[in-house]
């Protein structure tokens, strides 16, 4: 099974970076629950719930697993990942950070 997002775009060829106006467009793919956005090259992507669990196992191991409930897909669709890397710059400083959509 392939767990890997579906990359959607690229924030650097986005017009105001525009992150919250892709947020709230519906998903692509058909298996997607939320969205990952890499801080290091920029890239937004949909992930599906095996791969946003293993993100939130990730933040409960740093210590940063947050108030939300993060248990279906509803609440998911709620929120987006921010990584410190991705698989499209393969390597960079380990965080992940949950963000509600449509805040700063
Ligand atoms: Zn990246």
């Amino acid at each position: 099974m392939n767990n890997s997002p579906l990359i959607t775009a690229s924030l650097k060829k986005i017009p105001n970076n525009d992150l919250t106006g892709l947020l709230k467009k519906p998903f692509i793919w058909r298996e997607a629950v939320s969205h990952c956005f890499c801080s290091q090259c920029q890239t937004l992507g949909e992930i599906n719930l095996d791969h946003a669990r293993g993100l939130i196992r990730t933040m409960r191991i740093l210590g940063n697993l947050p108030e939300a409930t993060l248990e279906t897909p509803a609440d998911l669709a709620k929120y987006y990942f921010i990584t410190g890397y991705c698989e499209t710059c393969g390597i960079g400083p380990v965080s992940v950070k949950i963000k509600k959509i449509g805040e700063n």
